[in-house]
């Protein structure tokens, strides 16, 4: 069971919710291309979708590599 949860919230309703972070990268693999902030850290943006209306909200996942 994963413990890589991430808060997302609605730009729409203002909802919050949790996504599973390991889940959405099953579900899409990664929506835009990875930036790169330097040698250590990398940000990736996944889509989740609002429970309430069903807008599409994308999610900035920051990731740090074990060197
Ligand atoms: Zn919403």
């Amino acid at each position: 069971m994963s413990d890589n949860f991430i808060e997302v919230r609605c730009v729409i309703c203002g909802h919050a919710w949790l996504e599973d972070i390991d889940e959405l990268k099953r579900q899409q693999g990664i929506y835009k291309a990875v930036v790169y902030r330097g040698a250590s850290a990398k940000t990736q943006s996944y889509r989740a979708r609002c429970p309430k209306d069903g807008t599409w909200v994308v999610v900035d996942v920051e990731e740090v590599d074990d060197a």
